[in-house]
């Protein structure tokens, strides 16, 4: 028998689903899309259309980035260094500018960044509005890369920008289709509610909610990022922010809320019996301002945890190491006795948690029969030598620019450190000259 892909003699294999175990001197065959065994010697001399070198190198199922806004990555820089509150308006004023064309070129340099950091999917908080087109153009860049991106897009009622509830479904409806109805694409299209009570009525939550339910697509919304959020549910006569949500209907296992930086202890039981996914980005939450999620309590109290960097403009650079290595610092920094969150629970939100909230069961983990996506990262530096344990390597040791190879339902979309997809020379020229396009606006 002849498979697509061979990758043979891994150093290092992070296998199975959670607790991850590390076996060594691994080789992976992959077929049609899929890995159809996880072996050691016994597969090295399995026939390959492509074979690759697995020496001095770990693999790892792929990174889900639960929380990221592809189309700001052109104004990275661009608005000035305040705290979220006073930052965000400076950041509708940019999104209002952006256009198809500033959409691709943003959506495509950002997915190109995050497969060559090792990052296989993405839930993508598209601020929709500013043009009908923009949802389906970061749709088609997500195509062009071969990342898998939940396009989640929004349809407010409320502030700038805002669409009647007819062009609302219109435009969702539109993206649906589009994207459905493509063979082989790899985008999953999603609802995103900006910031359900004040970009979005009850009214308009719940319609959307509705029409979610009833096109079978998940739902992405932010919220408890700061204080102010505390006024709203006091405001809208909830006891808490988890009541808030309970009462929105928004708290159900096909959702994800990012940040969560300001529950109270007693909100945490509520949001994991509800099974919502809450995407913690503890790099954009320091740059911002926001605090610190509790993230210790969070697991210690059942929340369905998966970690996110938020957009570029907000985080810098898209690195799911950086992501895993600041969530613990942050937890660890807090102090107290509880115990320390683990390099391998850090690694396992990254992945398998991240994959579950994107609503990919079938990815996550290397075991047989998942579909491929897969990271393969080299041990071959001073700063990643010796490995005593490799998952504290990966977490401690490991940046972005040491993945080797990414594997994407069995497609090389990263090989040898560089995206293959695409043209990258020209992706970044683009993403220049639509950069000052957008400035001068
Ligand atoms: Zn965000």
């Amino acid at each position: 028998m002849t498979v697509d892909l061979l990758v043979a003699g891994l150093d290092h294999a992070v296998v199975g689903p959670p607790p991850f175990e590390v076996r060594h001197d691994v080789t992976i065959a992959i077929d049609g899309g899929r890995i159809i065994s996880v072996g050691g010697a016994d597969l090295a001399d399995v026939e390959a259309r492509r074979r690759i070198d697995g020496r001095r190198a770990v693999a790892v199922p792929g990174f889900v980035n639960g929380h990221t806004h592809g189309a700001f990555a052109l104004d990275r820089g661009l608005e000035p260094e305040l705290p979220l509150d006073r930052w965000l308006p400076h950041v509708f004023a940019v999104s209002e500018r952006v256009d198809p064309d500033v959409a691709f070129c943003s959506a495509q340099l950002a997915y190109t960044e995050m497969v060559r950091a090792g990052f296989t999917a993405c839930v993508d908080h598209h601020y929709a509005q500013a043009h009908r087109g923009n949802a389906l153009a970061v749709a088609a860049a997500a195509d062009s890369v071969g990342l898998r991106v939940g396009v989640a897009a929004t349809a407010s009622d409320l502030g700038d920008g805002a669409v009647s509830s007819d062009e609302a479904v219109a435009r969702l409806d539109e993206l649906v289709d589009a994207t459905r109805g493509s063979d082989g694409s790899v985008v999953e299209p999603w609802l995103a509610l900006a910031s359900p009570g004040r970009r979005e009525s009850p009214e308009r939550c719940r319609d959307l909610r509705a029409w979610a339910d009833d096109r079978g697509v998940r739902t992405t919304y932010h919220f408890a990022e700061t204080t102010a959020w505390r006024q709203l549910a006091a405001d809208a006569g909830s006891s808490s922010l988890a009541h808030y949500l309970l009462t929105a209907e928004l708290l159900d296992d096909r959702s994800v809320l990012a940040h969560g930086v300001w529950f109270e202890p007693g909100d945490l039981p509520v949001l994991a019996e509800h099974g919502v996914w809450l995407s913690h980005n503890p790099v954009a939450n320091g740059y911002l301002g926001d605090g610190i999620a509790p993230m210790r309590s969070m697991l210690d109290a059942g929340v369905s945890l998966c970690l996110g960097t938020d957009g570029p403009n907000c985080s810098g650079r898209a690195d799911p190491f950086e992501m895993m290595r600041t969530a613990l610092i942050l937890a660890r920094a807090n102090g107290g006795d509880a115990p320390f969150i683990e390099s391998r629970t850090a690694l396992e939100l990254a992945t398998w948690g991240g994959a579950r909230a994107f609503g990919a069961a079938d990815t996550g983990a290397l075991v047989e029969g998942a579909r491929a996506d897969v990271t393969i990262v080299s041990l071959d530096a001073p700063h990643l030598q010796p490995v005593h344990d490799v998952i504290w390597t990966l977490v401690w040791s490991v940046v972005a620019s040491d993945v080797r190879t990414v594997v994407i339902g069995g497609q090389v979309v990263v090989d040898d450190g560089e995206c293959v997809t695409v043209e990258v020379p020209a992706v970044i020229d683009r993403a220049i000259a639509a950069a000052e396009r957008l400035r001068v606006r």
